[in-house]
């Protein structure tokens, strides 16, 4: 068995940063699922689809082809086009959470991520890594920190870009997304039975990478 350590949690829990960091610790793949739902949903919403049930089928093909490659340092092309940033923006995230909630495009895209389990082994960030997409692997983490402290390390992050952003309308916004990707029908956001549950509010990135990392060890 290819081993598979699944960190699945909220929006901007810091995942996404904890899972980069285990998989260089470890020499392990990387697979960032939620860029797949940011870019289908970046893909849909160019084609000038509504992104609800209505085209549910159409954007279920789109991301079934969809011409995707990773590169280095966390580049994602489509096709020929660096959209790197074009997926990162808050928009992006939001229909990222629209067509994801499609049961026909989470369908769609299962086969993509399975691809990803190669040797030596992979890192995958995600809702439902552990849920759905990878049942069995050996170590499952929930991360999560409160609404208020995701919402200020999004304000940060953003500040830092030189993006303006408003913590009000931040914390709305994750809390939106929250509600919906824990109340759909398919696949919903909820810690898997057998998952370590990681609190991130009062931790650094280090820690919760070395606590990742002893988990792994033990
Ligand atoms: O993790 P990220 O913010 O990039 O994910 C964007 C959106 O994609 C999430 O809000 C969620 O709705 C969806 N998603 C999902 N299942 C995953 C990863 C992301 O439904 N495994």
């Amino acid at each position: 068995q290819i081993p598979v350590i699944c960190i699945d949690g909220p929006t901007a829990s810091g995942k996404g940063t904890i899972a980069a960091a285990v998989a260089e610790a470890l020499g392990y793949h990387l697979l960032d699922s939620g860029a797949l739902y940011r870019i289908t949903g970046l893909a849909a919403s160019r084609a000038g689809l509504e992104l609800d049930e209505a085209n549910e089928e159409t954007i279920a093909e789109m991301a079934l082809d969809l011409p995707v490659r990773f590169g280095a340092d966390q580049r994602v092309w489509l096709g020929d086009e660096d959209i790197s940033l074009a997926i990162r923006t808050e928009q992006a995230g939001m229909n990222a959470s629209r067509v994801s909630a499609l049961p026909a495009v989470r369908a769609a895209l299962v086969d993509l991520q399975l691809s990803f389990q190669q040797l030596p082994g992979l890192v995958a960030d995600g809702r439902d890594m552990g849920t759905v997409i990878f049942p069995h692997a050996p170590l499952k983490v929930y991360l999560w920190a409160s609404a208020q402290c995701r919402a200020e390390r999004r304000y940060k992050q953003l500040i830092s870009k030189g993006i303006s952003a408003n913590i009000s309308t931040l914390l709305a916004d994750l809390e939106a997304r929250d509600a919906r990707d824990m109340q759909r029908a398919t696949a919903p956001l909820k810690p898997a039975e057998d998952s370590l549950q990681l609190d991130s509010s009062e931790m650094t990135i280090e820690e919760v990478v070395v606590q990742v990392l002893t988990w792994w060890q033990e």
